[in-house]
């Protein structure tokens, strides 16, 4: 029989889920997804000092709103509850135990104190840190009566002799020298154990096949495989995601990308573009489809596909993606995301509620230019006021150069081009015709003195069409915002 593959996501509450992590999330969710297998959430909140409170519920809607279901997990339960590490303490314990009964774990008395001065004495000296085993040949009987009284973490052994080797399923075989390793902490004086023990115990307990996770873990993987080892357990396939960098080529930072998966849900990223940007730092469908939907991913993911060198997080990839996305979606869902979108990101100054009818006339024009709903609010702002939102005077020459006053000639020939049309007759077809045999009466070309209309109407030198934009606004509103934009012209020249 086959083995049935479990993967889990592993998050500490220790903040909002950022981009990367979630990167993790989303491999492990799409390997069980593509291979009939099961998907866990476990909560890893056993370093208490640095937990953030709120953060398993930004982790629960992170995924929700990715489409990332979980089958087991803290809130569905499963047959490995529970599944946050707080609620496991004993099987920690119990662990650690097993591991100095087994002469592989020691207990460790060692102060603060005494564990900043051998750091600094080993930086002091130009050795490479690492715990000096003070506390490893105390015998089993002294040790077991000065735990009773004293505080102590629990240490493993790690053996220094020999390599240990990971074989990863994307790197390939990975050598580590065990003379580099050190004893490290499994069990800490708190009673909590740290992520190397509670990997083990429940990566164990929760029959996961494969360890999805980031390169950062990578060298800690020693740790892990003589963990199993000691234990007499079967390790775990492990995969080391690759690392993502920003276009710098420098580790992704806050200022290239790697914020809060939710930030980009307010900035008005969807869903299915972040999944087809995410699933392709590392993966790939094929070598050329660039365009990959949830469904391509949960049926074709493969680690195979996944290569270990860095993916570059490139956010005018992820904002062509979503524009693209924009662009698909239905003609009646595309009007309600608008609305939803102008009322919140529309400039305080625009009266609410917006014209509905207006949304509607406007949401074609939007879907074909937005890349991110958050421009939808200002883009559209100029179609809900009786005059253009405010703007410098100046800003009426600002492409084409030239003093203010070279607006005039181009304002009187709109306004006396549209003027002439009749309010039946007022389409864009029409408006484009009247403004186009401008070219004849200025000696311009369109493209030379557009600009100037398209502040008058918009109050910025580009934005929505603008033929379209006049027919929306309806006559009266387009030839007074020409009137307003002629007056600002001749009163600051
Ligand atoms: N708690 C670890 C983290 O937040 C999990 C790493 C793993 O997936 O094993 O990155």
């Amino acid at each position: 029989m086959s083995e049935i593959v479990r993967t889990r996501y592993a998050p500490s509450p220790t903040g909002d889920p950022h981009v990367g992590n979630i990167r993790t999330a989303l491999f492990a969710w799409a390997l069980a997804r593509a291979t009939g297998g099961k998907f866990l959430l476990r909560i890893e909140d056993t370093d208490r000092n640095r937990l953030v409170p709120g953060s398993v519920d930004t982790i629960f809607e992170s995924l929700r709103w990715l489409g990332i279901e979980w089958d087991e997990g803290p809130d569905v339960g499963g047959p490995h509850a529970p599944y946050v590490q707080s609620e496991r303490l004993p099987l920690y314990r119990q662990a650690a135990d097993d591991l100095i009964a087994r002469g592989r774990a020691y207990r460790c008395f060692c102060t603060a104190e005494r564990l900043d001065q051998m750091r600094a004495a080993q930086a002091a000296a130009k050795q490479p840190p690492g715990y000096d085993g003070h506390c490893r040949e105390i015998p089993h009987a002294v040790s077991a009566e000065r735990a009773a009284s004293e505080p102590h973490t629990i240490r493993f052994k790690m053996r220094r002799e020999g390599v240990t080797v990971l074989d990863d399923l994307i790197r390939g075989r990975v050598t580590f020298e065990n003379a580099l390793q050190d004893d490290f902490v499994a069990l800490k004086s708190d009673g909590y154990p740290t992520y190397h023990l509670a990997l083990i115990v429940d990566d164990t307990a929760m029959q996961i096949t494969h360890a999805i996770r980031g390169e950062e873990w990578i060298s800690s993987a020693p740790k892990h495989l003589q963990l199993y080892e000691a234990l007499g357990l079967e390790p775990t396939k492990f995969a080391h995601l690759p690392l993502i960098m920003g276009p710098d080529h420098k580790k992704l930072s806050k200022r290239t990308g790697d914020t809060a998966l939710l930030d980009y849900r307010k900035n008005g990223y969807l869903p299915e573009a972040m999944i087809n940007f995410l699933a392709l730092l590392g993966w790939s469908l094929d070598a050329t489809t660039s365009i990959v939907s949830v469904d391509d991913l949960t049926r074709s993911f493969s680690l195979e596909r996944v290569v270990p060198n860095p993916a570059v997080f490139d956010i005018d990839r992820l904002n062509f993606l979503n524009g693209h996305y924009i662009r698909q979606i239905a003609p009646h869902a595309w009007v309600s995301t608008v609305t939803r979108w102008a009322e919140r990101t529309a400039p305080d100054d625009v009266a609410r509620p917006l014209d509905p009818a207006m949304l509607a006339k406007a949401a074609p024009l939007l879907q074909e230019r937005v890349a991110r709903l958050d421009e939808i609010g200002p883009q559209a702002a100029f179609l809900f006021g009786y005059e253009a939102p405010e703007y410098e005077p100046t800003a009426l020459v600002e492409k084409i150069g030239g003093p203010l006053n070279g607006a005039l000639p181009i304002l009187d020939a709109a306004l006396a081009a549209l003027d002439a049309l009749p309010g039946e007759g007022w389409t864009k077809d029409a408006i484009e015709a009247a403004i186009r045999g401008m070219e004849a009466t200025l000696g311009q070309k369109l493209r030379k003195f557009v600009s100037v209309l398209y502040v008058a109407a918009e109050g910025k030198p580009t934005g929505l069409p603008l033929f379209d934009s006049l027919e929306l606004l309806g006559r009266e509103r387009s030839l007074q915002r020409l009137r307003t934009a002629r007056a600002k012209a001749e009163h600051a020249a």
